[in-house]
């Protein structure tokens, strides 16, 4: 729970606060990072602060999961092992057999894969819609009458808008719940609890931990009696996030707001400068007033800031496509995102190869980059001499 001090703040103030009270025994100002596993207990069920063991609760994954309630503006957060444990854990929670999930049609590839694969063989249904088009949305949540209505925005690799609030209310007149991946925005572009959503998603391993040294995830509730069913299932199932893990991203979340500002002033210059190059065929950024999803993002994200995440269609297809990602310098080849370093990939065959063939394929010709916070000009120059050579 955040307390109405830190709810008063602004992003920046919360976001280094928040968990992070001075030790009361030493003041040491950095909280220490608690590994023990177990609690000494003062009598049979005499536990100090509610401690026990440390899969059902420690004390540097509280501080975490009350740093990320304060961030998202939550009644509650649970800290996991991945952004794919928090999502595996959120819906074996809330589905049963039989109940559909609606997601939008190019959604992150794990996702696509745990729902698809996975659940699929639970008995929970899933069909994909484009989100970004509401009178699509508002048909398919019509008819498929789903439990929940998964929305990523930004999407991951396509960067497509998807309106929260809108769809927020599209998915509550049928009983659906909303859950927003909030992974490429990050909370201090985007607050999906703000616009209505019920459940917010992160990759911590991306943009909150920021220094691509720590696999984490996360979920963010609005109401705490979804949080309640969830932490159950986390203590039951054990995809708790460890304690050393839970502390460098409580260190990466104190600078998001600097860092998600740089990013974002940085792919916009890049975006700047690659306008109109002969060898690209198209540019997908929301911050491009020609991008369909330009005005919902800039009213739904901070003002003039829309991430560091971008992707671009080359000429020449998928040789041109993968001879890029090969050819620069300081963008580095590799999968992932968010960190401060520059990162480039060839979605279709890395982080998209597992949708290969399906509705949610991406196209050959795309390369996704993740805008680190290195000099503009030396990212813009490191991209050009690439183009130069596909
Ligand atoms: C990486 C990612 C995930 C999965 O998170 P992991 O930490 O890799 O398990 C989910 N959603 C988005 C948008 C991602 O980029």
């Amino acid at each position: 729970m955040t307390d109405s001090s830190e709810t008063d703040h602004a992003f920046a103030t919360r976001a280094i606060h928040a968990g992070s009270e001075p030790d009361p025994r030493t003041g040491a100002v950095i909280p220490p990072i608690h590994l023990s596993s177990t609690y000494k207990q003062d009598g049979v069920g005499g536990f100090r602060n509610g401690y026990e063991y440390s899969r059902s609760a420690n004390p540097t994954r509280d501080a975490l999961q009350e740093q990320l309630a304060a961030i998202e503006g939550g009644a509650r957060a649970l800290s996991f092992a991945s952004g794919l444990a928090a999502e595996d854990a959120l819906l074996r929670a809330l589905c049963q057999p039989g109940d559909t999930i609606l997601l939008g049609n190019d959604a992150y590839g794990g996702t696509y894969r745990l729902i698809n694969a996975v659940f699929g063989n639970w008995g929970v249904k899933h069909f994909a819609v484009d989100l970004t088009d509401s009178s699509a949305a508002s048909d398919a949540i019509a008819a498929y009458r789903p439990k929940i209505v998964w929305v990523e925005t930004p999407t991951n690799p396509l960067m497509n808008i998807v309106d929260i609030r809108k769809t927020a209310e599209l998915a509550h007149q049928v009983g659906a719940l909303l859950v927003v991946d909030n992974t490429f925005a990050t909370p201090y572009l985007q607050q999906p609890l703000a616009l209505g959503a019920d459940v917010v998603v992160h990759s911590v391993t991306k943009y909150l931990g920021g220094h691509s040294d720590v696999v984490g995830g996360a979920l963010i509730f609005a109401d705490p009696g979804h949080a309640d069913a969830v932490a159950y299932n986390q203590n039951a199932a054990g995809a708790v996030s460890g304690p050393f893990d839970a502390w460098l991203t409580m260190r990466g979340i104190k600078t998001l707001a600097v860092r998600v500002k740089q990013h974002s002033e940085n792919a916009a210059a890049i975006v700047a400068g690659l306008v109109g190059h002969p060898k690209i065929e198209k540019i997908n950024y929301p911050g491009l007033e020609s991008h369909p999803g330009h005005e919902i993002a800039a009213a739904q994200m901070r003002e003039g800031m829309f991430g560091g995440m971008l992707s671009i269609q080359v000429t020449g297809g998928r040789d041109a496509a993968r001879k890029l990602v090969d050819s620069t310098d300081i963008f580095i080849l590799a999968e992932s995102l968010g960190g401060v370093e520059s990162l480039i990939e060839y979605p279709y065959d890395m982080t998209h190869a597992s949708v290969q063939g399906t509705d949610l394929a991406v196209p050959e010709n795309l390369v996704r980059l993740s805008v680190g916070i290195e000099d503009a000009e030396d990212l813009l120059a490191d991209l050009q001499q690439a183009l130069d050579k596909i």
